[in-house]
């Protein structure tokens, strides 16, 4: 039976790169009519964040990515999913691997762990801990306790043996264990470190495969130590590859080229299932060509052979196309709601706008439905329906500068004067009323109007458009392109 997990740390958002792991284990999950499980690992208590666990949970349910079992779920068969409160279960398994002469106790202090590492660097050699503590005996323990200091936990790492396994996604990966040095696996307090209780906790939650991030790869030979000193059985890894930016470097969390938390792209009116498309197409590989796949397309289809190890790019600009794929295909409504914030956050319209105000802007936000990347981009893409002048791009000025421009400019601005009504039938009325009059048409009829009215030469319906600029906007802004 395939059971899986995500095991965020709670000291933050959730990051894109987590996302990625998150999506790829649910998608296994779903895949093999397994189990996900959410684990929350805050051992490192210095580096939790104390509304984290909450806001991981909601970035996750908001893409869809919904768990078996986690801290909030009722079936606790594996449980507590929260490391904090499986402490006395670590302690009894640290326990026994010092009993077995597996593990010690270490009394190194900062300072001449501190040294150590610099005597060794001097030397030229990796730094690693030299071990002085493996084998004290009970007098020389006692005379560490004696002056107050309290040990760490070390493991035991055998020395000379190739710590060997299969990725399914690398591949056959290994690493001498001489390169790593006796490791801590509990703190002074006693609480275990990250690869100690993981590897307690995998094996006591039967998880059958671990899915993440490649920035674990390197703990691996360590937790297959761990599994071994119990002679438990050794879950099998998946290391997705890393996330590069879209500069192909190696990401870091304060890059700032790069919006990083889902959270963030929630905010700017981004749509979970375009962020969960993209996530899944970041290493994962469908078979053909389409690129546009829904959760459960995912579901159907995700296989970790089809996960691959070369470093995947976070392409910003394909997430905005992505987005703008189902923006396009969105109701309305939807729409509305991850546009209009942001007019009103702006300050371009008010919270309390009246009704009337309220259907333009919602008819202004349909007008830029095919158009818009995200939510927020309303706010740039229809700046010129908040101001009177504007701003004229130069294929606009281009267009402006041809010659039978003012003759159509004035010829149309009579037109709409004699308008009774200003709406899209009858802007469209007067368009053709100018054609006749002027004997222009196509793009030396429309070029000009749109030109001048929104100073860009594409954009969307000109009607509608000339519509939600309203009549007086419009009429000065013909007069301004003739003079
Ligand atoms: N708590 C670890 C992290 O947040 C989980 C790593 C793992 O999946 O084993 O990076």
């Amino acid at each position: 039976e395939v059971r899986v997990r995500f095991a965020p740390s709670p000291t933050g958002h959730l990051h894109i790169g987590g996302a990625r792991s998150a999506l790829f284990n649910y998608l296994m999950a779903k895949h093999t009519n397994g189990t996900f499980v959410l684990r929350i690992e805050d051992t490192d208590q210095a580096r939790n964040v104390e509304t984290a666990t909450e806001k991981l949970m909601d970035s996750l349910k908001w893409l869809g990515i919904q768990w078996d079992e986690s801290v909030d779920t009722e079936h606790g068969e594996y449980g507590p999913y929260r490391s904090m409160e499986r402490v006395h279960l670590y302690k009894d398994y640290i326990q026994q691997l010092v009993d077995e002469g597996k593990a010690y106790y270490c009394y190194m202090t900062e300072d001449e762990l501190e040294a150590e590492r610099e005597a060794q660097k001097a030397r030229g050699e990796m730094p690693k801990y030299s071990g002085r503590d493996r084998d004290l005996t009970a007098e020389q323990r006692q005379a560490y306790e004696a002056k107050g200091i309290k040990p760490v936990v070390r493991f035991k790492v055998p020395q000379g043996q190739m710590i060997t396994f299969h990725d399914s996604v690398r591949e056959e990966v290994s690493f001498d264990s001489n390169g790593i040095g006796d490791f801590v696996i509990a703190r002074k307090d006693g609480v275990p470190m990250y690869n100690f209780a993981v590897v307690v906790d995998d094996h006591l939650m039967k998880i059958s495969h671990v899915i993440r991030g490649e920035e674990h790869l390197s703990n691996t030979p360590r937790q297959i130590l761990l599994f071994e000193a119990f002679g438990w059985e050794v879950p099998t890894f998946a290391h997705a590859s890393l996330i590069l930016n879209p500069n192909r470097q190696k990401m870091s969390k304060r890059d700032e080229s790069i919006i990083q938390f889902v959270e963030q792209y929630k905010e700017l009116g981004y749509m979970p299932e375009a962020i969960v498309n993209f996530l899944a197409l970041l290493g994962w590989s469908p078979v053909g060509e389409e690129e546009i796949f829904t959760l459960k397309q995912l579901e159907e289809q995700f296989t970790l052979d089809r996960v691959s190890k070369a470093p995947a790019v976070f392409d910003t600009d394909k997430l905005a196309w992505m987005n703008n794929q189902y923006i396009k295909e969105a109701d309305l409504d939807e729409v509305i709601d991850l546009a209009l914030p942001h007019l009103i956050s702006s300050g371009r319209v008010s919270e309390n706008m009246g009704e009337e105000r309220l259907e333009w802007a919602k008819r202004l936000i349909g007008l830029y439905q095919e158009q818009m990347q995200y939510g927020a981009e309303i706010v740039t893409l229809t700046e010129q329906f908040f101001k009177k002048d504007v701003d004229y791009t130069e294929d606009a000025k281009a267009v402006l500068a041809e010659e039978q421009v003012p003759e159509v400019l004035e010829q149309f601005a009579k037109e709409l004067d004699q308008l009774e009504e200003f709406t899209v039938p009858e802007i469209k009325k007067a368009i053709k009323a100018t054609q006749k009059a002027t004997g222009q048409k196509g793009k030396k009829l429309f070029m000009p109007i749109r030109a001048a009215v929104s100073g860009q030469t594409h954009g969307p319906e000109l009607g509608d458009t000339i519509e939600l600029l309203g009549k007086a906007v419009v009429t000065s802004r013909l007069q301004e392109a003739v003079q």
